[in-house]
């Protein structure tokens, strides 16, 4: 097929929601692996139905189909194949349900982590995988990905809070895996064997999330040591005593290495230490009220 009569036929599936400008192809052929390549079109969908009609046509033309979140996985899974289709999810970005009494999350693909994290928050919820691209990358994407974060030691990671899905198949049928109750368990586990596909499966539509209660104060604790292995053991030592920090990192923040950098004049030896960040849950301490802080917070 001609790559006008190409562009006809998918503008016909999905009118207004088809981009094939080189400028706009330039923009949807790269991820964060730095990988590149041109697709043939960008579909942007706007429901699970627009999904399906693209997948049926994709499938029976013999097309690949490349789902697309935010392109900050470093896989190379979101960049194009020869003759491929790349499906963005980026329009399909509602926070279909917030269930405060089960506890649970219904979302589009599209959603950016960090805007459900602020309406949980509101709430009093929050979903732990915390993805350092969180403010920009989909839960579409790490749902494929089964991303993590820097929480991910103590709340474990994207699988662990996934209960069910909607994926539209290769060939345009919607398949429904798992749900919104926690007991949806009968039969193969196929929610488990889409998370982590990276878009090798299907095209997810619909998530269904677990949540948890906002912790109600996380403490940082700033250590800083003069060699890496005294790091690494007090890691090991925190841990083996029964304390699970909620995250650790281990990379400074900008203030964090100004402070670094001025150190060096007043008091090398410090600024010259491994320096690391441990934020330990309210649970510790046994402190009541006061604000989750932002990452930022020392
Ligand atoms: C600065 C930075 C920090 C990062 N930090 C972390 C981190 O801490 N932990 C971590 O795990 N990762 C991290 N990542 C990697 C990346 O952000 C995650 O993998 C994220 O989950 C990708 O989401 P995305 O929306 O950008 O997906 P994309 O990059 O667009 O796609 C990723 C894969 O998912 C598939 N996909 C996307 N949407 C769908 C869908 N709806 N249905 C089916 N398949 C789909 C794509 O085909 C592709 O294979 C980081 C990346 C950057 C650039």
């Amino acid at each position: 097929m001609s790559f006008g009569l190409f562009n006809k036929k998918i503008d016909n599936i999905l009118p207004g929601r088809v981009l094939t400008d080189r400028e706009d192809l330039v923009c949807y052929g790269f991820d964060a692996s730095l990988r590149d390549g041109i697709p043939l079109a960008v579909v942007k969908p706007g429901d699970t139905n627009d999904v399906s009609k693209v997948a049926a046509y994709a499938f029976e033309k013999n097309h690949p189909i490349v789902p697309r979140g935010a392109g900050t996985g470093m896989t190379g899974g979101s960049v194009p194949l020869k003759n491929s289709i790349i499906l963005s999810l980026e329009g399909m970005n509602r926070i279909i349900d917030i269930d405060e009494k089960n506890m649970i999350a219904c979302v589009e693909p599209g959603v950016i982590n960090a805007h459900l994290q602020e309406q949980l928050e509101e709430k009093g919820l929050f979903y732990p995988p915390d993805p350092a691209s969180m403010k920009f990358c989909t839960l579409g994407g790490n749902v494929a990905e089964n991303a993590g974060g820097p929480r991910a030691v103590k709340y474990g990671v994207t699988k662990d809070y996934v209960l069910g899905l909607e994926t539209v198949l290769p060939h345009g049928r919607i398949l429904n895996t798992g749900g919104k109750n926690f007991k949806d368990v009968v039969g193969y586990d196929l929610t488990r064997l889409m998370v982590g596909s990276e878009g090798t499966l299907g095209v997810i539509t619909k998530i269904f999330l677990k949540v948890l209660p906002l912790p109600e104060e996380v403490t940082t604790l700033l250590c800083t040591f003069s060699k890496l292995d005294d790091a690494a053991r007090t890691v090991s030592s925190i841990t083996s005593s029964s304390i699970i920090p909620s995250r650790w990192m281990d990379h400074m923040y900008r203030f964090q290495m100004t402070l670094k950098r001025l150190l060096l004049y007043v008091h090398p030896v410090t600024a010259r230490s491994v320096w690391l960040k441990i934020y330990i849950p309210e649970i510790v301490f046994g402190r009541q009220g006061g604000p989750y802080p932002r990452p930022s917070t020392i």
